[in-house]
C-alpha cells in the first residue's frame, strides 16, 4: 500500500494560523494577515514547507525539554519563524493592538515599536504598546519571493539528543550522521578547528560507508562527516546546530583573572538575556561571539570607565546597560562618561524588562 504524502504546507499554515488567533484574539488585522498570506505563498512556491515544518518540531521538542533553542540570521525575518517557535522576535512593522477590542494602527516613526510610548487605546482606553521589529520579508525571501528560507540553530549542547530524535522521526527512511565543519581548519589550518555542527541526512539508500572519505575522527574517538554544500547537491540534506556552551563565553567575556563565582552567577542570567533581552545576540555573529561580548569589548576599549563590567543591552542614543560583578545594572552613557545606579540587580532588571513587554495587556 502507498503511504500517503504529508502535507507540510497545510500542516505549517494551520499550526501557524491557530497561533495567529491567540496573538491577535480581537481579530487579525488586515496587514498581518498580508504578511502572513504572503510569506506562505513564498513557503509553497519555494518549496520550503518541510523545512518550516521542521523548525516547528525542534522548536516544539526544545520547549518541551526547557532547553533555550535559538535561530541565527535571516531565517527570524520571517512571520513564519515567529508563530512556529518559541520566539521573541516578532518581525512585523511596528504597531500597536489592542487585544481587548482589536484597535490596530502602524508606528511609522519607529522601527521597533518597543521604543514606542505607551498610550490609550483610541477606542476602548486600555494601555497599549508597541510591538514589532519591522524586520523585511523581502530581504530573506527576496523582492521576487524566489529566495527560500534556511536554519541555522543554536542551542547548548544538552539538546543534541533531542534534535537527533527529531532528525530520526522527520526522516524515518534514512540514514542519520553526525555533521562536521571544517570550514575554520580551512581558515587556521589546524585539526582543532574542525567542529560539530549538527546532522547529515543520508540520501535514500546510502549509508556510513558511502561515505566513509568524509568521516573525521575527534580527538576523543567520537566522529562525524564533514559534508559541505556541495554534497547537498548529491541530495545529503545538512541539519545545521552552533553547539553553544555557556563556559564558551565565559573565557571570552572575562580576563581570567576577573573570574569569580558571582561572574558566573552573571553568566547564567546572561544566558536567560541572551533569550529575552539580546534578541539577536548570538544570531547575528559567529560561532561564540555575540552582541554582547561585542559591545562589552567595544566600550572596554574605548571607556575605560566601563572596564569590570559586562554590556548587557545597547539601550540607545549612546546609553548601554551594564552589568557588574556583584550582579548590579548600571546605566552608562558613553555622551558624558557617567554612570548612573539603576539600583536593580540583574534579575530584577530582567523581570523589568519583561513587564515592560507585559505591560500592553
Ligand atoms: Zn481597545
Amino acid at each position: 500500500m502507498e503511504q500517503k504524502a504529508i502535507d507540510y504546507s497545510g500542516l505549517v499554515a494551520s499550526i501557524c494560523e491557530k497561533r495567529l488567533e491567540e496573538l491577535f484574539p480581537a481579530g487579525i488585522p488586515l496587514d498581518v494577515s498580508e504578511r502572513f498570506s504572503r510569506e506562505l505563498r513564498c513557503m509553497n512556491e519555494t518549496g520550503h514547507a518541510k523545512t518550516l515544518y521542521e523548525y516547528y518540531v525542534f522548536a516544539d521538542a526544545a520547549e518541551e525539554a526547557l532547553i533555550p533553542l535559538m535561530v541565527r540570521g535571516l531565517a527570524n525575518d520571517s512571520i513564519l519563524t515567529y508563530l512556529l517557535g518559541n520566539n521573541m522576535v516578532n518581525p512585523l512593522e511596528a504597531y500597536y493592538y489592542c487585544p481587548s477590542c482589536g484597535y490596530y494602527e502602524r508606528i511609522p516613526d519607529y522601527w521597533y515599536g518597543i521604543d514606542a510610548t505607551v498610550k490609550k487605546c483610541p477606542k476602548c482606553g486600555q494601555g497599549i504598546q508597541g510591538q514589532g521589529f519591522s524586520l523585511n520579508w523581502r530581504i530573506l525571501w527576496g523582492t521576487r519571493g524566489t529566495r527560500g528560507i534556511h536554519f541555522e540553530y543554536i542551542a547548548p549542547p544538552s539538546f543534541l539528543p533531542y534534535a537527533r530524535n527529531c532528525v530520526e522521526a522527520l526522516y524515518p527512511d534514512n540514514v542519520v550522521v553526525e555533521l562536521a565543519d571544517d570550514e575554520f581548519r580551512i581558515v587556521y589550518g589546524t585539526d582543532e578547528d574542525v567542529i560539530k555542527r549538527g546532522f547529515a541526512v543520508l540520501p535514500t539508500g546510502k549509508n556510513e560507508e558511502d561515505y566513509l572519505d568524509k568521516k573525521y575522527i575527534f580527538p576523543d574517538g567520537s566522529s562525524a562527516y564533514i559534508l559541505d554544500i556541495e554534497a547537498e547537491n548529491e541530495g545529503v540534506i545538512r541539519i545545521i546546530f552552533n553547539w553553544f556552551k555557556p563556559e564558551d563565553l565565559l573565557k571570552i567575556m572575562l580576563p581570567a583573572s576577573s573570574t569569580s563565582l558571582s561572574m558566573r552567577d552573571i553568566l547564567k542570567y546572561g544566558y536567560l538575556a541572551y533569550r529575552y533581552i539580546e534578541f539577536y545576540g548570538i544570531n547575528s555573529v559567529q560561532k561564540k561571539e555575540s552582541d554582547m561580548v561585542k559591545q562589552t569589548k567595544y566600550l572596554n576599549q574605548y571607556f575605560n570607565r566601563t572596564i569590570g563590567y559586562v554590556a548587557l543591552e545597547n539601550i540607545g542614543d549612546g546609553t548601554y546597560a551594564l552589568v557588574s560583578p556583584e550582579d548590579k545594572v548600571y546605566e552608562y552613557s558613553s555622551d558624558d562618561n557617567s554612570i548612573r545606579d539603576t539600583e536593580m540587580k540583574l534579575f530584577d532588571y530582567i523581570l523589568s524588562r519583561f513587564k515592560e513587554a507585559d505591560a500592553q495587556q
